[in-house]
């Protein structure tokens, strides 16, 4: 049988555990939708109320945990088509996109941009994402929230944004098979900051994202200050791959 693996371990939160396709769900698991897109389902544990994504796989499963806040966007992704209108499309064009792998192993192409959400107004960190599988998983589990193409109504820059030229540094980082992007960037006063994650957005003191320069290669031993940044501000739009 397949057991809810946060109740298995004392109702800590799990990110993700094998669901064996040939053995019967948990009495108190259930399924409380389906996902036509990709052929899959959301589950809910009846005993610590955890929500998962249930990945398909080759052979078995993936339940992956999910954030409740973006649930109702998951199920709505995987029963529309979600295309982006032609004036969104040239916003973006100017903007560029990169290709960001995910932990699923699949690259989306991924824009950094500023968003009027219907209902909710504008928000500077948003990366729309064309991609062809769920919006569930490591990238998304902390961000503030998950749109979907239908719900944007404007697309503008966001002055938050790393120029192009800067996320394609980010893009092409020497370890990123090992989810590790040594990245230097330099702002105009000659201060040198350190990215280690993929990321398409930068806030720090009162430095400016659009301004940040690649002029050098990373170094070991090399003095840079840090930057960490933050997923917890991020709005991920969802788009379908076109
Ligand atoms: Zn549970």
């Amino acid at each position: 049988m397949n057991n809810c693996a946060s109740c298995e371990n004392n109702g800590m939160n799990v990110m993700s555990f094998t669901w064996f396709t040939d053995q019967e769900p948990a009495p108190n698991f259930k399924k409380i939708g389906e996902l036509a897109k990709d052929n899959s389902s959301v589950w809910s544990c009846g005993k610590c109320g955890t929500t998962y994504y249930q990945r398909r796989g080759t052979v078995n499963d993936t339940m992956v945990s999910l954030n409740p806040a973006h649930c109702d966007s998951l199920l709505k992704w995987g029963n529309k088509t979600l295309h982006l209108a032609p004036t969104h499309k040239k916003t973006l064009k100017e903007i560029g996109g990169i290709f960001q792998g995910f932990v699923v192993g699949i690259d989306a192409l991924t824009y950094p941009c500023r968003c009027k959400i219907k209902g909710k107004g504008w928000l500077d960190f948003c990366i729309v994402s064309f991609q062809p599988f769920a919006p569930a998983g490591f990238e998304f589990e902390n961000a503030e929230a998950i749109y979907l193409a239908d719900e944007v109504e404007e697309i503008e820059h966001s002055s938050f944004s790393l120029s192009r030229e800067a996320r394609h540094a980010l893009e092409a980082a020497v370890e990123r098979d090992r989810d590790f992007f040594p990245t230097i960037l330099t702002a105009p006063d000659k201060v040198k900051f350190l990215l280690l994650n993929m990321q398409h957005f930068f806030q720090q003191g009162n430095y400016k994202a659009p301004e940040l320069k690649v002029i050098e290669q990373w170094q070991e031993g090399g003095q840079y200050i840090k930057h960490i940044p933050d997923r917890r501000t991020i709005t991920w739009i969802i788009m379908n791959p076109n």
